[in-house]
């Protein structure tokens, strides 16, 4: 068996759409230079830790040689790509996002049909929860958001 970790952040902007675990949700988006997920990008991050294939950034970074506003369900897909998911078989997946604007509990449960959509797994391998940040620093003020994922995978 193995795990890999993933934490991502971004700040919000009144400006852009709220993308989150691939679907298009009500409230602040995020300043990024992609669509700024922090649900997919963390996935993504834990994803290629459980196989060491370093992390999301190596593979996108944040500047020109990566479109301007890609999507993260096509970062996601690569990263699928890259740790040979064809050959790997999900245990679980956990997710928490923390933040002061984002009601979780409101849109996980739409937020784990999509990722168990792109996963093609049962929906019951997927937990996403929410935790606000007690109004402190740069979540609790909702200047930002982030994520904490962790994947547990096996060889299939
Ligand atoms: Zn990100």
């Amino acid at each position: 068996m193995l795990v890999g970790n993933g934490f991502d952040i971004h700040k919000h902007s009144n400006d852009e759409k709220l993308v989150l675990g691939g679907i298009s949700v009500e409230g602040p988006g995020f300043e990024a230079h992609s669509d700024g997920d922090i649900i997919l990008h963390s996935l993504s991050d834990a994803l290629l830790g459980s196989k060491a294939k370093k992390d999301l950034g190596f593979y996108f970074p944040s500047n020109e040689s990566t479109p301007k506003n890609i999507s993260s369900v096509e970062m996601l897909n690569k990263v699928l790509e890259i740790i040979e998911y064809d050959k790997l078989v999900i245990n679980n997946i956990d997710i928490t996002v923390l933040s002061q604007v984002i009601n979780i509990s409101k849109i996980s449960e739409a937020i784990i049909s999509n990722l168990a959509d792109l996963l093609r797994i049962d929906k019951q391998l997927i937990n996403v929860k929410g935790k606000s940040f007690d109004n402190l620093g740069v979540i609790g003020d909702g200047i930002a958001s982030a994520c904490i994922a962790l994947v547990s995978v096996k060889d299939a």
